[in-house]
């Protein structure tokens, strides 16, 4: 067995693991550690009252009718029993006591912990505009969102999102093909713009519009008018009303820290891990939305991120490091995707805003891949839009020591396979 440095090694010495959070990374944390061949127990504390399930669908499938709350649920109990994982689920983690080693539940109980990992997750960012707390706005980020904002949509005709980002344009498509009129409103100049290139959005919106969906582009939103308490339409700065039965805020999420904040554990957009995924306390460690972590596919800067992939890969190898099984730094490539009308897009890697990028495959049948450089010229992202193969290859490609430049990609004919073998 190989210890890191500073990080007690728990498996096989029957120590007990807390983890915060029974979300997507919670889940896996607790279902990898018992894998790796941890025998002692393994408690995953939740405030939802819920077995762990996945976020992705709520605003794809689940909205649209084809998958039940029961089809986005992880496993069942009877997975977690065979396994010997204890589910405290509808408990809040409301202290971390560092001294003594325990969590302070809701109740007042307390669980002692050797080592405690915090998934903890966001929450989305509100909306701070006068009227924001009329009835019908809503967010989206739980299941129980999810649910209200299905029925939500049954009984009424004009929404209103708020924010084009991915989750706020996945719900517009939802809500479009459910036949309502909807109205997608982004401050930026194109939707998912802090992510994906001008060459995606465009293609993304085009579908949108061509759906039925407007998008208002540039545009604040100054405050929410209602009538009764409930609201009636959506005000922007230039003093345009839409009127709006539904609002649905997507401006983005705020990680979940206050806890380690209260416990003295150094948090920054999100709560400062190292790169084996530590907090400043070697008993605690952090990840997927919560964590903020020092990339090597972002020359070491310290990033966030919000997605399935990251809370997976990063619950797989702190859960690897608690068993023992030595690791250097955390380095699984990122990588994303979302669904819009019909289209998968996909990135891989971290984008970088200072570089270039080439545009390969038919832009205009809605099949192509933007390859994206950074300054040096080296491939750091690769968003494809319809074409899976090439996403798989980037991954493969993304994760090697010797990332291709534009120059390789054009000898290779843009053929990332070729590359990867
Ligand atoms: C609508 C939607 C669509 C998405 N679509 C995609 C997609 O297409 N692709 C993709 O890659 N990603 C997608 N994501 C993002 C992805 O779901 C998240 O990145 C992922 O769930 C992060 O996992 P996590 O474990 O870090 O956090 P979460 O899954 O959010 O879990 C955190 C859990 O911790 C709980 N918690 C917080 N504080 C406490 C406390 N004090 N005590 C106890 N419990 C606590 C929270 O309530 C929550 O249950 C989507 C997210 C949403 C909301």
């Amino acid at each position: 067995m190989t210890g890191l440095p500073g990080v007690p090694p728990t498996s096989g010495q029957g120590e007990p693991v807390v983890v915060v959070g029974g979300g997507q990374g919670g889940f896996q944390l607790a279902v990898s550690l018992r894998e790796a061949g941890h025998e002692g127990p393994i408690t995953i504390v939740g405030d939802e009252p819920r077995l762990p399930y996945q976020r992705p669908p709520l605003s794809k499938e689940y909205l649209s009718g084809a998958v039940t709350a029961d089809g986005v649920t992880l496993r069942t109990e009877q997975f977690f029993a065979s396994r010997d994982i204890t589910l405290a689920l509808g408990a809040p983690v409301v202290e971390i006591d560092r001294v003594r080693r325990e969590v302070v539940l809701g109740s007042g109980e307390r669980l002692g912990y050797a080592h405690l990992v915090l998934a903890t997750g966001a929450r989305p960012r509100p909306l701070h505009v006068p009227g924001s707390d009329l009835a019908g706005v809503v967010s989206l980020r739980s299941l129980a969102d999810a649910e209200a904002l299905r029925v939500s949509l049954d009984g009424v005709a004009r929404v209103v999102v708020i924010g084009g980002g991915f989750v706020g344009m996945e719900v517009a498509a939802a809500a479009t093909r459910h036949g309502h009129a909807v109205t997608v409103v982004e401050g930026l100049d194109r939707p998912m713009a802090r992510v994906v290139t001008p060459e995606v959005s465009d293609h993304v919106s085009g579908a949108h519009r061509a759906s039925g969906t407007t998008i208002l582009l540039n545009s604040a939103v100054r405050a929410l008018r209602g009538s009764g308490g409930r609201v009636t339409a959506v005000e922007l700065d230039t003093g345009e009303l839409l009127p709006a039965d539904l609002v649905v805020t997507g401006i983005g999420v705020l990680p979940n820290v206050e806890l380690a904040e209260a416990a003295g554990l150094r948090t920054g957009n999100g709560v400062v891990v190292d790169e084996r995924l530590v907090t400043s306390d070697p008993r605690i460690s952090a990840l997927g939305d919560c964590a903020n972590y020092p990339s090597v596919h972002a020359s070491g800067r310290r990033i966030r991120l919000e997605s399935v992939q990251n809370a997976v890969d990063q619950a797989r190898f702190v859960a690897s490091r608690l068993a023992g099984d030595g690791q250097g730094r955390y380095s699984a490539v990122p990588w994303f995707w979302t669904h819009q009308h019909g289209s998968k897009v996909q990135m891989a890697g971290i984008p970088v805003l200072d570089g270039s990028h080439v545009v390969h495959g038919d832009v205009s049948a809605g099949r192509f891949s933007v390859f994206r450089f950074d300054r040096s010229g080296c491939l750091v992202t690769v968003e494809s839009v319809n074409r899976a193969p090439d996403h798989m290859a980037a991954r493969r490609l993304l994760a090697g020591d010797r990332r291709p430049t534009e120059t390789d990609l054009v000898a290779a004919g843009y053929d990332l396979k070729a590359l990867v073998a």
